[in-house]
């Protein structure tokens, strides 16, 4: 391990690396909160702020977070999840988020809002791209509930939108500190009031009028990725009610979405048309230009020494979106001071090349997939492709059909010759078998994605 790479710089490339890999929702809910500490050559803490964080983590991306770590410390790290206190991100040595003027108490306030104090107007960029969405987003955030309502965002992932959201949430809440600012996914709202639903029962506990209360008393209501709602019943009518008072109160609602209203097949229509009644606006893929503006920013942000020249490099190479383009930007810049060099385009091809062919998997191997499922069931491979049929044995027989089925591109043909020349809708049946199991059966479940992570780590 080069050692100049501490835990911070470590920590902050496998979160890079992760937002990549992640859809936008898991990567805020699960990943984005968490930070590690200890670092030694061989192993590694990751804190997360939460029992439920920590938990999830282990169990769905532990090998990931596992790969990630060894690439970037290039090592054979053991990973340890602990719950602590994560608060403390600001001093990040490669802070990709701007050096804030925000004070302490905005900071709160925007926190409890569910805002993160780092999207900003002041770090947004305009361009050819985002222009209409920029100029009504201030003009929102000057005259909350006045000037357009509700405003609509919708773009595809990584281009904007829960930036720009939660700059008018954090301009709002600057003009005045006591506004009731309310940022949620269309997820956590969701999950929020089945929760005050299920746990309402109780006495005393967060019920469904304190839920309402919450969102229909609020004086600004950010709902980010609104698509989640659609198709979930209760949940949009609920949703539906609140957007009601809080309109009729003449209170600012914000939305996002991937898709524009007149897409929404999932949705009532009469949800839709409020959806449409104040202002739509998009966000497109930025231009080359936008690009090298927004990374030009960031350098400006965080004081990083980067030269143009590279900046363009990266803006060139990528142009799918702006979240994959500032993940690019930060590995440059970890990839190079880790080797302890400076961030020139060679560096930066070097960097950005290694990724792309981290991204092609290694193919699994068929007859790993059954060594490993006999380990496991601590079974003979002469029995995993013989002919009795005990239960002990049958189960593990269609383990390894499903897993090979899933995890290669085999045939049914085949996989019934390696398992001992059996007949191929003997192996579909097996497949189909574990398929509807897994669904419900959490054992099995459980197993299968143990004896995944062990063929990752084998893999290794
Ligand atoms: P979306 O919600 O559309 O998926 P985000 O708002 O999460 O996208 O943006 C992804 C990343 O790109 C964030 O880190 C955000 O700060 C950054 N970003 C997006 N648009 C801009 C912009 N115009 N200027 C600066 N940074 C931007
Ligand atoms: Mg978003």
């Amino acid at each position: 391990m080069p050692n100049t790479l501490n835990e911070k710089k470590l920590w902050d490339a496998v979160l890079a690396e992760l937002q990549l890999t992640l859809s936008e929702l898991n990567y805020q809910t699960w990943v984005a909160n968490t930070k590690a500490r200890n670092l030694t050559n061989s192993s590694v803490e990751v804190i997360c702020p939460s029992p439920f964080v920590k938990d999830r983590l282990q169990k769905s991306l532990f090998s990931l977070i596992q790969n990630s770590v060894n690439k970037i410390g290039k090592g054979e790290y053991e990973i340890f999840f602990k719950v602590g206190d994560t608060q403390d991100k600001k001093e990040t040595s490669l802070n990709i988020g701007p050096l804030f003027e925000t004070s302490a108490t905005n900071d709160t306030n925007a926190k409890s809002a569910g805002l993160s104090p780092k999207f900003t107007f002041d770090n947004y960029v305009m361009g050819s791209n985002n222009r209409l969405a920029f100029a009504i987003a201030t003009a929102v955030a000057e005259n909350p509930g006045k000037a357009y309502n509700p405003f609509f965002i919708y773009s595809g992932v990584g281009l904007g939108k829960t930036h720009l959201m939660q700059a008018i949430g954090n301009k709002i809440l600057q003009d005045n500190p006591k506004s009731k600012v309310i940022y949620a996914t269309g997820e956590a709202f969701m999950n929020e009031m089945i929760e005050a639903i299920q746990s309402g029962r109780g006495k005393g506990r967060y019920n469904t009028n304190q839920f309402r209360n919450k969102y229909r008393n609020a004086d600004v209501l950010l709902i980010d990725d609104v698509q989640f709602i659609a198709g979930k019943e209760t949940t949009q009518e609920e949703f539906f009610h609140t957007f009601n008072t809080l309109y009729l109160a003449q209170k600012q609602i914000v939305l996002t979405s991937d898709r524009p209203p007149k897409d929404f097949t999932d949705l009532e229509d009469r949800i839709t048309s409020r959806f449409s009644s104040g202002i739509i606006a998009d966000i497109q893929t930025p231009d080359i230009d936008t690009r090298i503006a927004i990374l030009r920013k960031k350098r400006t942000d965080t004081h990083d020494s980067i030269n143009d020249d590279t900046i363009n490099f990266i803006a060139e190479k990528i142009n799918t979106n702006i979240r994959e383009l500032e993940g690019a930007y930060l590995q440059v810049l970890t990839y190079a001071k880790a080797i302890g060099e400076s961030p020139e385009i060679q560096i930066a091809a070097e960097a950005l090349g290694q990724s792309i062919k981290e991204e092609k998997r290694k193919p699994i191997n068929i007859n790993q997939i059954i060594k490993t499922v006999c380990n496991y069931y601590s079974i003979r491979l002469t029995d995993i492709k013989g002919k009795r049929r005990t239960k002990n044995i049958v189960l593990p027989r269609q383990v390894a059909m499903y897993l090979i089925h899933n995890m290669t591109e085999t045939p049914y043909m085949s996989i019934g010759e390696i398992l001992g020349g059996r007949d191929h809708t003997t192996i579909m049946h097996g497949v189909r078998k574990v398929e509807e199991e897994v669904e419900f059966e959490g054992k099995l479940k459980q197993d299968i994605n143990n004896i995944k992570h062990a063929l990752l780590i084998a893999d290794k």
